[in-house]
């Protein structure tokens, strides 16, 4: 039986056997015994299944895997060691020196920079495009190299919601799969696979996580791409390093996760650690509860803000004022806990607000329990050029604000009296 969302949300991943530990255990062990040299050969091979090293599988890192998964609604998932290794490992699975992406301008500025700047280095390019561009002026964007399209479903920090109709539409027209970062959003909030994506990537350590703990990241492989030769050979041809196993003819249409995980994390080593894996699990027990919340408030902050006399503007897409409010009702109907604004009075007037806040913590972060602000343009965003960040949607008197679990009257009080000193 299918069970819903918030069920998922508690008991997918793990099912005690009988008189197993009601609490998924934390496997803390390298390594794995066995009696038989046969069948470890087998592992080796990917004939048999079993975990054999804990850079590659761990009975922990696999429940949580499994409970992302079957929240996302894929053929199998990867935990990764970042929200960055994510991306990164996402993309050179089916990537190769010489190959081309076009990814969306709005993307998390440390995406943008990995992207843009040591993909270079790679010698993989990436074309960054604007998301509200027609897709005729994305497509122009297009060469023969091009293998993937990426974009967050819910931008960050500009919380634009993704036209997934669209996107998905470019993909089929250029034969490429759709890669969506969904780490804002999070699977309960908006589950990319089924509006098209054929694969989801996540920053575990935001709402997954949620109580600013643990980092990490996840790929989600929704089966539904049609790998072929011509485009990506490393997926169909054997591959040499496991004597000449073709991952689309021995794996189907897990063909993409499992080679990421047996090639890339093998290879490359970008685990995330049981620990981490065993803390993400539990939080997510209760991610259906915290994002009720996280909206909830975060809509309630976005309402007080937008009536206040000292804030310029408000962007959160659960405003009716804003412009990806449609898109959002489509896609995103719960808007997430992350919304941005500017204070009157610019870049200083943002440095005020920030330093008289007593309850909302100054953090990099976003996702945390804890009601959290920053300023994009000379923290997280920094690196970028001033028309970057302009065609990024980073204002320069841009405040980030990811709202807490707090009581609301206390998160509005706490804005009220930094105001104040503006
Ligand atoms: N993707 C998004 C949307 C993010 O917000 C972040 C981090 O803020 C990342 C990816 C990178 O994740 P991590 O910090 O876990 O490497």
């Amino acid at each position: 039986m299918a069970y819903k969302k918030e069920t998922q949300c508690i008991h997918g991943g793990y099912a005690p056997s009988e008189g197993a530990p009601q609490v998924m255990p934390l496997t803390q062990s390298t390594t794995y015994r066995y009696y038989n040299s046969d069948f470890v050969g087998k592992l080796f091979d990917l004939e048999a299944e079993g975990h054999m090293y804990s850079r590659i599988s761990n009975p922990t890192v696999e429940a949580t895997e499994k409970k992302i998964n079957t929240l996302e609604g894929g053929v199998g998932a990867l935990c990764v060691s970042s929200g960055q290794a994510a991306t990164t490992t996402a993309l050179i699975n089916i990537c190769e020196p010489g190959d081309h992406v076009i990814a969306a301008c709005n993307v998390y500025g440390g995406t943008y920079n990995l992207l843009g700047t040591t993909f270079q280095k790679f010698g993989i390019t990436v074309d960054f495009v604007d998301p509200n561009n027609s897709s005729e002026i994305i497509l122009a964007a297009a060469k023969p190299t091009t293998k993937a399209i990426f974009a967050e479903s819910l931008s960050n920090p500009s919380t634009n919601v993704l036209d997934f109709e669209k996107f998905s539409a470019l993909s089929k027209a250029l034969e490429v799969p759709l890669i969506v970062d969904n780490t804002l959003a999070t699977p309960y909030l908006c589950r990319p696979l089924d509006h098209g994506a054929h694969i989801v990537t996540h920053s575990t350590t935001k709402f997954l996580d949620g109580h600013a703990t643990s980092v990490g990241g996840c790929i989600i492989d929704g089966g539904t791409f049609k790998w072929t030769q011509e485009k990506y050979p490393k997926l169909v041809e054997p591959d040499p390093s496991y004597h000449g196993v073709s991952y689309t003819e021995r794996f189907k249409e897990a063909a993409y996760i499992v080679k990421a995980r047996t090639h890339l994390l093998r290879d490359l080593g970008m685990t995330m650690s049981p620990f981490n894996a065993y803390m993400v699990h539990h939080a997510m027990e209760t991610l259906h509860v915290r994002m009720d919340r996280h909206c909830d408030n975060a809509q309630a902050v976005a309402e007080f803000l937008e009536a206040h006399a000292k804030i310029d503007w408000v962007k959160y897409p659960g405003l009716k004022s804003s412009p990806d409010y449609e898109l959002a009702q489509k896609y995103i109907p719960k808007a997430g806990g992350v919304l941005s604004f500017g204070v009157k009075g610019g870049r200083d007037a943002a440095a005020v607000f920030i330093d008289n806040l007593k309850l909302c913590s100054l953090v990099v972060h976003v996702g945390d329990l804890r009601t959290s602000v920053l300023h994009p343009a000379s923290m997280t965003h920094r690196q970028m050029s001033a028309e970057a960040l302009a065609t990024a949607g980073v204002a320069p008197e841009m405040i980030r604000c990811s709202v807490g679990l707090e009581n609301i009257n206390d998160i509005l009080e706490d804005l009220t009296q930094a105001l104040q000193e503006v």
